[in-house]
């Protein structure tokens, strides 16, 4: 008989996950008893105290991990013993280990940015990148970009503190230079960089359109959207008809399922095939 696994998700909202399904059919493509619930949260279930102790719930009642999300990926991070260096830098944890009675908190919305960027734009030139966008996914992109060894990083917000916020939080993990802008210097800062990444919710659903016109767009650039939901936005359209090399936010989604999988398990991820179920849900 194959080893069972229990995994979590604690957040709210999290209805529409796909997390759940990417990890129990992997899971089953493993020959594994896998079982991942959605722990959905209610606003008293935020307070700190009450989240350490459904932590320590969740270890008593045998859980091999959890998936940390919106709006707790920060208030989390301080409740669980021992941080991943990659987590400890950012100071936001979307993954939590248990083994043996002790947890440890890494971030794979980081690694998972990476690991796309390597799997969908590979040799891409990160000399010089423009990130729109620096709330928490932007903040993940920043440093999977710093890990991958982005030279200049020009991070755009129309809230110029979150973008000066990001950087601080970036330090001495990224060797280039950092800057931050509002978005009016979009024109200047496109017209010489090699790579544009969109992490502001712009060209979901509830937020038509996109953060960059297309007319700034150039065939020496390529584009990554962060935006999944639809997968085709208005800029990764107006990117590919511009000659881009375009990634979408399926490749940052599926591959932090795919890593917070291995980390559970210890066994690796079957990440084409992962995609495939992503297209498929
Ligand atoms: P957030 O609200 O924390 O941050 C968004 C940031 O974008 C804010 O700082 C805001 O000021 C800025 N912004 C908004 N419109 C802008 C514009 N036109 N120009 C410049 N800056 C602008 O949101 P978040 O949690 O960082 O998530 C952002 C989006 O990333 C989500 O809506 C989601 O679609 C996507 N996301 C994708 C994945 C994935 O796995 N692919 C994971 C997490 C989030």
């Amino acid at each position: 008989m194959s080893r069972s696994y229990l995994a979590g998700l604690f957040g709210q909202g999290i209805g529409p996950s796909l997390s759940p399904e990417l990890h129990e059919r992997e899971g089953a493509r493993q020959d594994l008893r896998y079982v991942y619930r959605s722990i959905e949260l209610d606003d008293a279930q935020l307070a700190p105290e009450r989240l350490r102790a459904l932590l320590a719930h969740a270890v008593e009642l045998g859980f091999d991990g959890l998936n940390i999300t919106h709006p707790v990926k920060h208030v989390m991070t301080p409740l669980v013993d021992d941080l991943s260096p990659g987590a400890a830098a950012i100071g936001a944890i979307n993954t939590v280990v248990i083994r043996d009675g002790s947890t440890t908190g890494h971030n794979t919305d980081v690694t998972g940015f990476a690991a796309a960027v390597r799997q969908g734009l590979p040799d891409a030139d990160l000399d010089d990148i423009v990130l729109v966008g620096a709330g928490g996914a932007g903040t993940a992109v920043a440093h999977a970009l710093a890990d991958l060894g982005a030279g200049a990083l020009h991070v755009v917000d129309t809230d110029p503190h979150r973008a000066e916020r990001l950087l601080a939080t970036l330090g001495p993990r990224h060797a280039g230079r950092g800057t931050t802008h509002t978005p009016d210097r979009l024109p200047a800062l496109l017209s010489r960089a090699s790579g544009l990444v969109n992490a502001t919710p712009m060209g979901m659903a509830a937020h038509p359109g996109s953060p960059v016109e297309a007319s700034l767009l150039h065939d020496r650039l390529w584009v990554a959207d962060i935006v999944y939901r639809p997968l085709v936005t208005a800029l990764v359209q107006s990117a590919t008809e511009r000659g881009c090399r375009v990634l979408t936010g399926a490749g940052m989604a599926v591959n932090q399922a795919a890593d917070s999988f291995e980390l559970f398990t210890g066994r690796p991820a079957s990440r084409a095939a992962m995609v495939a179920d992503f297209d498929e849900l």
